[in-house]
């Protein structure tokens, strides 16, 4: 605030100089321009010879004009003033018409030299100050501050509410009492109660951390303050910690309100986190967000919310009590959250009755909030591109697919060969999963290339949400993943790279089975590697000796060899139908749950009668 006062004070200083400057250099010279400068001797002998007709003596010059001459044309002409005490007498006896001119600026002059420009100029400031603060302070009246970058924003409100938060229940209602607090701060002090300072918001990205940020902000009715961790961590030491207390000092003079500190772990990273010398700024910021979280009187109604995804990083002062000691956590959205979720995000959009967001929750297992609003979005849009007017249930299957595994890539053109290949690759998936000793439902197989580099998927998302993984399931996952290059296998003797991301991921559930979830034959109830982030990736870092790294691989090796040959039995026990529906997939590219299953009924039914399979094993090669 300090800071644009004195921008503010310069600026205006500036203009007022230049306006001065015009008034006394450059309005003279234009003065000047039109009249000739001549010495004072031959305004003498002008006078003399009768030819000055008027002039007008100011006090450092003598600007005078001749008779018309012939054509009737007068000129011109100004002289330095010379003290001559006759001067008047002469001009008198020369019939001169004169008059002494006293500079004093009318009030017309002042006008138009002064008042005019400034307020040009004022106007223009204005308009500079609107355009800025709309630029960094965002949309919705936001207003900013701070030093030079404006980077905090207020927004008096935040015009969401729980009710623009789906699915998030234990959540909200760990929320309530704070909007509660920030409604009423009085019921609480006056008991004797402390509310909490600070709550941390933790959880996966885009569950909605942000968003039940300003929902509660919203509830109460309060202004929210927010910034996010890394606007302050900035090149020059002490800014960040300058911030900081700027943040708390608005903040506390528009009690009650919300601070919002977005991805706090930009800032509250633990200070001894293993790197030398440690990192100044950031230290310095997280040392003054501290003592301003002490500092404060809770009392007056200041909750600080702060988001995360990764609080193990978090420096555990962050965490004590008193400052950020209630943890929320916002994860993933089950079923019913994912279904409710789908359903906030269509309120504004027009979608045909007869759609069936419960389906779609089905087939989202483990989408967050954000990846579903996504999914709303890009159905309208698809059904907006397909000129109707309403949003109907192919436009949010076409949204799943496109969020699940990128956009048609329908301009790359797959050889007949590689075609097959990739249709049987499907297939086998899809086979392998319902045939599994715990069968998987198949919803889709499709053998359309998509832009995120699959040449086709089958979709085999559980129905439910599952909490827990049983080792069979574990194994029969492997199955499926390991499914896709086996019927390559079997079908044409030779493989491709189409299977690397299959592979990678049964390496890493068999990986997790031997190092983490205690399935193994070795390593009985060891944990063999911790997840480092668990809201961000399931990847573990291996915290063991070097023997047992060996052997826990080999063991995975083992687990994955089985599964391998499992796959395989299983397809070749179906050969048949493996056969079929390839063949089916290959005609149709993209084969539905339904299409999937009816193909599997004609098949069981006509079984007794069909030739056996076609044998092309061995036979083709790529
Ligand atoms: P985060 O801060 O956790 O990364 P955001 O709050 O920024 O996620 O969420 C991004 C967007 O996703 C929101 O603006 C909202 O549109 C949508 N979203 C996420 N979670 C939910 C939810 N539980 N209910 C409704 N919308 C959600
Ligand atoms: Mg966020
Ligand atoms: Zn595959």
């Amino acid at each position: 605030m300090q800071q644009k006062k004195k921008n503010t004070l310069i600026y205006f200083a500036a203009v007022i100089l230049v306006i001065f400057l015009i008034n006394m250099l450059v309005k003279p010279m234009l003065r000047d321009m039109a009249i000739e400068e001549i010495p004072y001797s031959q305004f003498m002998s002008m006078l003399e010879e009768g030819k000055i007709d008027k002039a007008e003596i100011y006090q450092d010059s003598i600007i005078f004009s001749t008779k018309p001459d012939e054509q009737g044309k007068a000129g011109y002409y100004s002289i330095a003033y010379m003290k001559d005490n006759v001067l008047a007498d002469r001009l008198y006896d020369a019939g001169v018409e004169f008059t002494p001119i006293i500079e004093k600026e009318s009030f017309i002059d002042i006008i138009l030299s002064w008042i005019i420009p400034l307020a040009g100029m004022a106007v223009l400031w204005l308009f500079i100050m609107r355009m800025m603060s709309s630029k960094f302070g965002g949309s919705g009246g936001a207003m900013s501050f701070g030093k030079s970058t404006a980077k905090v924003y207020i927004e008096a409100q935040t015009g969401k509410t729980f009710r623009d938060v789906a699915g998030q229940e234990e959540a909200k209602e760990s929320l309530q009492e704070l909007v509660d607090f920030l409604r009423n701060p009085r019921k609480y002090t006056e008991i004797g109660a402390k509310l909490p300072k600070g709550a941390l918001l933790v959880g996966p990205p885009g569950t909605g951390k942000t968003l039940l940020a300003k929902a509660v902000a919203g509830e109460a009715g309060v202004p929210f303050f927010s910034i996010t961790g890394s606007d302050f961590v900035e090149m020059f030491v002490g800014v960040g910690a300058a911030r900081v207390r700027d943040l708390f000092r608005q903040a506390m003079s528009k009690a009650p309100c919300i601070i919002f500190i977005d991805e706090i772990d930009a800032i509250g990273k633990s200070r001894q986190a293993g790197q030398f010398g440690g990192n100044d700024e950031r230290e310095q910021t997280l040392n003054q967000l501290l003592s301003e979280m002490d500092g404060f009187d809770s009392s007056k109604g200041v909750i600080i919310l702060a988001a995360t995804n990764r609080p193990e990083v978090l420096d555990k002062a962050l965490l004590r009590a008193g400052r950020f000691d209630r943890r929320i956590i916002v994860d993933r959205p089950d079923l019913a959250g994912r279904e409710e979720i789908l359903k906030v995000h269509a309120r504004g959009v027009r979608v045909s009755e007869d759609v069936d967001f419960n389906e779609i929750a089905r087939s989202t297992s483990g989408l967050s909030g954000a990846d579903l609003a996504n999914i709303v979005n890009e159905a309208a849009i698809n059904a907006v591109r397909n000129g109707r007017k309403v949003v109907e249930q192919g436009d949010l299957h076409f949204a799943v697919d496109l969020i699940l595994a990128g956009a048609e890539k329908k301009s790359s053109v797959l050889s007949d060969k590689e075609k097959r290949i990739v249709a049987y690759h499907e297939v086998g998936h899809a086979l392998v999963s319902i045939k599994n000793a715990n069968p998987q439902p198949v919803q889709k197989i499709t053998i359309v290339p998509r832009t995120m580099g699959a040449l086709g998927f089958t979709m085999n998302t559980p129905q439910e949400d599952r909490y827990l993984l049983l080792k069979d399931e574990a194994l029969d996952q492997i199955r499926v993943l390991l499914a896709g290059r086996s019927a390559e296998e079997i079908k044409f003797n030779t493989v491709s790279s189409g299977a690397a991301n299959d592979i990678e991921r049964a390496t890493m559930l068999a990986r997790a089975m031997v190092t983490r979830y205690g399935m193994s034959e070795h390593f009985d109830l060891m944990a063999l590697s911790t997840v480092t982030n668990p809201y961000l990736s399931d990847d573990a870092t291996l915290q063991c000796s070097q023997e047992f790294a060996a052997k826990a691989d080999a063991e995975a090796l083992a687990i994955i060899r089985r599964c391998h040959e499992d796959a395989k039995r299983i397809l070749l026990e179906n050969e048949r139908l493996l056969d079929i529906l390839a063949a089916a997939l290959l005609e149709r590219e993209t084969l539905t749950g339904d299409e999937f299953r009816k193909i599997i009924e004609d098949y069981e039914k006509s079984k007794f009668n069909l030739p056996p399979a076609e044998n092309q094993r061995h036979s083709e090669s790529i």
